[in-house]
């Protein structure tokens, strides 16, 4: 007799909810500051280019506008794909490349395709939980490597390849999500070699690395690796999310031809293809060529927000310690031995207590254990909402402090 279990697998039933999303439920209550979502600035969000783009669209749609459409793409935006990834560098042809329903069916398609149950899958100490929790559903087996201000510790890298033998590496090199961290030139070379010497397969997840402040990061994983003959394995992932909209929920895939093969199967049993609608959208706001002028307007916006955090924290939060962004949406802080390490719960009650939320470290940990860090977002309040949730924030710690 098998033992009794709910409708459920138990891979399914057992997996808690990310607790980002439960805190973002209170994040629209009254006089709230939320430093929590990772979510755009709406007021920088492209509505009246995305309007005009839909409107010149829909003028245009026909009957066959409306069929089904090939699972690789639209090949309008697997064009204008291209020529963007050849932008920021990379060997791209719009054959090679695979549109996906934002970086997340991405991720969640390699992991299918590329890691059997059991197998492990390398991540830093600390990432984007949904990434984690696809590589779970799979029926992977997370292996850390330590991560420090620089992104994935490569150094310690080549010990735990040897004992875990992972299938595969996901990393986030370009303003990580949470730490925000720039992977410097080197270690990227040296996480390369290491790739190709233990046949693992890099998953590059680039959803970040246009929204830079003052300078753009080193070249990307994928684009490393081509330029020295593509001696790794490495599949480059890159969002419209926070370059448009993520509305839109579209992305792009460049992989090895053996593994796009798996990933267009998949996406087939996924979802067939993604909107075309969408698609159409975003191919119409590319072909207006005003994209370049979007991200001259968007990283100097988000830049002052950054900095604006920063400043803040700096005058109310002595118990945080933290580096300056350099871009992306994050400031990762570390918090003073003079705090207590906090269950997850008791975050969302500080939040609720005194106003501004913040996501504990626990969220982006493998263990879900009690982290002394915190993700701080500058994206989404304004200005003078950032200055209060510090103030609000430094109020809060020091009365946790002074309790502990
Ligand atoms: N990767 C990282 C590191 C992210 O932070 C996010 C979204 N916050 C995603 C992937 C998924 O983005 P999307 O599916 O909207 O492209």
């Amino acid at each position: 007799m098998t033992a009794a279990r709910g409708p459920l697998r138990p891979l399914y039933a057992q997996a808690s909810g990310s607790p980002i999303r439960a805190m973002l439920a209170l994040a629209g209550r009254e006089g709230m500051v939320s430093l929590a979502g990772g979510h755009p600035d709406p007021a920088l969000l492209p509505a009246d280019w995305l309007r005009e783009s839909l409107l010149e669209v829909a003028g245009q749609l026909q009957g066959r506008s409306l069929q089904y459409g090939a699972t690789e793409g639209l090949a309008a935006l697997r064009e204008a794909s291209a020529a963007l990834l050849q932008q920021r560098g990379l060997a791209a042809q719009a054959e090679g490349l695979l549109i996906t329903t934002g970086s997340q069916q991405a991720i969640d398609l390699l992991a299918r395709v590329l890691v059997e149950p059991g197998e492990g899958v390398a991540v830093e100490s600390f990432n984007y939980p949904a990434a984690l929790q696809a590589f779970r559903f799979a029926g992977a087996r997370l292996v850390e490597v330590p991560t420090d201000a620089q992104g994935m510790d490569v150094d310690r890298l080549e010990a735990i390849l040897q004992a875990e033998r992972p299938r595969m590496l996901y990393v986030v090199p370009n303003f990580a999500n949470p730490t925000g961290a720039v992977m410097p030139v080197g270690r990227r070379l040296r996480l390369l070699d290491l790739a190709a010497q233990y046949g693992v397969t890099l998953i590059e997840d680039d959803p970040y690395g246009e929204l830079w402040f003052d300078a753009a990061p080193p070249p990307s994983l994928a684009q490393l690796n081509q330029q020295a003959g593509s001696p790794a394995q490495v599949a480059y992932m890159t969002s419209y999310s926070k370059v448009v909209a993520p509305a839109l929920r579209l992305g792009v895939l460049l992989a090895p031809a053996g593994i796009a093969r798996g990933v267009v199967l998949a996406k087939q049993a996924a979802d067939v293809h993604s909107g075309s609608l969408e698609q159409l959208t975003l191919a119409a706001m590319l072909a207006s060529g005003r994209l370049g002028a979007h991200l001259d307007a968007l990283r100097p916006a988000y830049a002052a927000k950054g900095r604006a955090l920063a400043e803040a924290l700096r005058a109310h939060c002595g118990l945080l310690e933290f580096d300056e962004p350099q871009g992306g949406m994050f400031i990762w802080a570390k918090l003073s031995s003079a705090l207590p390490l906090l269950p997850t719960q008791a975050w969302v009650d500080f939040g609720l207590q005194h106003q501004v939320l913040v996501v504990p470290g626990a969220a982006f940990s493998i263990s879900g254990a009690a982290q002394p860090w915190l993700r701080l977002s500058f994206a989404n309040p304004a200005p003078e909402a950032l200055r209060q949730g510090a103030e609000r924030l430094g109020r809060g710690l020091r009365s946790l402090a002074t309790a502990h």
